[in-house]
């Protein structure tokens, strides 16, 4: 099917760009790399009466690196955070998870700002970036700023705290120590398909063994990504071994509520949540201790 009719204008700006959102409200879509609206367009499951192509404003598609976190603009594509070298260094979490997204030619169009905006629990951006805590930049009439935090920038399926004249600019990503140990790991139906369940782990560990912070969410159990805040708090100050490890995993599958659908039952989510905080535990252990 073809989408249905619609007015297609170009920003040259952010501030043109919100200008334009502020006029039309909900009538007006922000055109991105297009990977997710597109589909939905020509469904006809979306049906804006205007799109708002943000491609032009340049400004969007920078990494910079500052002292504690990775400023990353809205248009970065997801090869971009695969192979850009300071992503790579600096994040390795969020350079492993978008090398998991679809195929190439997805990657080379999909960017940061409309994964983020799409806000689909099973995406692993949205799951990666809950994990480490970061916040995403939006910017509103008269230039007005302001952060939240991926925690709070998620509502529900598909839907975001942004504001109809809101468009988002940026993701400040805390940067991970060289010692931290990360993992992202997904279950997925086909390859380069959206996860079914994933799971991003992070660990500091101490000198002697023993966990000085944890952070863990995971991705597809519930309506937004979902951070394990309980068994976090059960991992800080225990050494991570088989037996917390295994402990950990255990509690998952009591910690969430899943919802079935037509492919995976929630018993089946559970199960794979269990395996899954299981192997990122693991190897997030493994490679802080290397
Ligand atoms: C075959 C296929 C496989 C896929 N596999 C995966 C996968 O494995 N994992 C995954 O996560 N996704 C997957 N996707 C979905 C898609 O890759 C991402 O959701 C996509 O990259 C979104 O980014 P985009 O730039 O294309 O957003 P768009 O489609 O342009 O926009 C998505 C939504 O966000 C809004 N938006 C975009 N940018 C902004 C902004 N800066 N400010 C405010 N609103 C904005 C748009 O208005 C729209 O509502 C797949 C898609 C296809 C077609």
């Amino acid at each position: 099917m073809k989408p249905a009719p619609f007015e297609y204008l170009k920003a040259q700006s952010v501030e043109e760009a919100v200008d334009w959102l502020a006029r039309w409200g909900e009538s007006a879509k922000i055109l991105a790399g297009g990977q997710s609206l597109l589909p939905l367009m020509k469904l006809r499951l979306a049906r804006p009466e205007r799109l708002i192509d943000i491609n032009g404003i340049l400004t969007l598609a920078r990494i910079e690196e500052e002292d504690h976190f990775l400023k990353i603009g809205a248009l970065v594509r997801h090869y971009e955070l695969e192979e850009n070298l300071t992503v790579r260094e600096r994040c390795p979490l969020l350079a492993e998870a978008a090398g998991l997204i679809g195929h190439p030619q997805i990657r080379h169009l999909g960017t940061l700002g409309g994964s983020v905006c799409h806000a689909d629990p099973c995406a692993e951006l949205p799951t990666v970036l809950t994990a480490l805590e970061a916040e995403v930049v939006v910017q509103g009439p008269q230039g007005k700023k302001k952060n939240i935090k991926a925690g709070e920038f998620f509502l529900t399926y598909l839907t975001t705290v942004l504001g109809e004249a809101e468009l988002l600019i940026e993701v400040m990503v805390p940067k991970l120590a060289p010692e931290d140990g990360w993992s992202f790991l997904e279950v997925t139906d086909v390859e380069g398909g959206l996860a079914v369940v994933g799971a991003a782990a992070i660990l500091k560990m101490d000198k002697d063994g023993v966990c000085g912070k944890a952070r863990l969410a995971l991705g597809g159990v519930a309506p937004t990504p979902l951070r394990i805040e309980s068994l976090e708090e059960f991992l800080e100050g225990r050494p991570i071994d088989d037996e917390s490890v295994d402990d950990a995993a255990g509690m998952v599958g009591d910690l969430i509520d899943p919802e079935s659908d037509m492919l995976h039952t929630a018993d089946h989510k559970r199960a794979l949540a269990r395996a899954l905080t299981r192997r990122a535990l693991k190897e997030a252990v493994r490679r802080a201790e290397t």
